[in-house]
């Protein structure tokens, strides 16, 4: 199982982390490692200063599938939640300096979390509300219409490069409002008004 990555897909957190945004999507994953077990708490790793959240829609793939086009690309997922792509952003940003690969700042242990899964057909994932909460207040608010590259067209381009297989995930990026976590916070993800997601930081 793979998990692959949308950056900069929003063009008001690309902005407010002073990126460009990029005509392509921008790409990078996760190994199956990275995978939070929903049970434990979240251990602040001690190599970083400032991991932060990123809240993203997340599709599971349940089809094998390689050139998919964009119109099919609905039938290659049935499920989907939404996850938190934690960030160690003081490392990232040491490595984006040198043109250096991300994968220390972004794919480490535990740092991709994952919602409760819902049904595709119940939701119109074009247009889908989500939130995060951070110790009750609400700090990032986003509508999937907002993408730069929606759903079908990410499902699209990933699989030219990269065959899709049973299982794999796929962050669709996050919208503005990213920001860091501390010891003792709580973080809660809605989708649509539900909750499905929950997770202690320690
Ligand atoms: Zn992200």
């Amino acid at each position: 199982m793979k998990i692959i990555c949308i950056g900069r897909n929003y063009a008001a957190h690309a902005a407010e982390l002073g990126n460009e945004i990029q005509k392509e999507p921008v790409i990078f994953m996760k190994p199956d490692s990275a995978v939070f077990r929903q049970r434990d708490a979240f251990y602040l790793p001690d190599w970083t200063n400032d991991v932060q959240y990123e809240l993203e829609v997340v599709v599971r793939i349940n089809r094998l599938g390689k050139n998919i086009e964009s119109r099919f690309a609905s039938k290659y997922y049935q499920e989907f939640t939404i996850g938190i792509d934690f960030t160690a952003r003081d490392v990232q940003s040491q490595l984006k300096a040198k043109g250096l690969p991300w994968e220390k700042a972004k794919a480490f242990d535990q740092s991709a979390v994952l919602g409760e899964f819902l049904s595709a057909d119940e939701y119109d994932l074009s247009n889908l509300n989500f939130q995060l909460y951070k110790n009750g207040d609400l700090v990032q608010d986003g509508n999937t219409s907002l993408m730069l590259h929606n759903i079908p067209n990410i499902i699209e381009h990933c699989s030219q490069y990269f065959t899709l297989k049973i299982g794999d995930l796929i962050f669709t990026g996050t919208p503005e409002g990213v920001g860091p976590v501390t010891s003792r916070d709580l973080l809660e993800g809605y989708i649509e008004g539900e909750k499905v997601l929950n997770v202690k930081i320690k």
